[in-house]
């Protein structure tokens, strides 16, 4: 009965969490960047991925393939907000982040 019971709670809160992730970022595709809070690089992930608000700030020595044509408005990740210098990032869901910024999961935008 109780192993009933577990399996009952994971499915139900995997029915939970497949319906709102999805539903989180849908309510960021519809906000200007200028409402999204701005990414902080001291946050843990923005850090370990070395992110940074200026591409050309990026420390060359230890990200060598890293040049300066390599933005967040040039990545595959980026969504961008009309007139704005800011947008959305799917790697940090509810934070915005800097057309000029970078970080280590950069992949040029096709
Ligand atoms: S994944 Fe791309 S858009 Fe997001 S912070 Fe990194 S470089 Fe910028």
């Amino acid at each position: 009965m109780e192993r009933n019971i577990s399996r009952r709670a994971i499915l139900k809160g995997g029915l939970i969490a497949g319906t709102l992730v999805p539903a989180l970022g849908l309510l960021n595709k519809g906000r200007a960047a200028s409402a999204i809070p701005p990414l902080d690089s001291k946050d843990p992930t923005a850090n370990a991925l070395g992110y940074v608000e200026d591409t050309t700030k990026v420390d060359n020595n230890a990200n060598p393939t890293h040049k300066n044509d390599q933005r967040c408005d040039t990545c595959a990740q980026f969504k961008p907000s009309a007139g704005e210098a800011r947008g959305a990032c799917n790697i940090f869901p509810g934070k915005s982040v800097a057309n000029a910024g970078w970080c280590k999961t950069w992949s040029k935008k096709s």
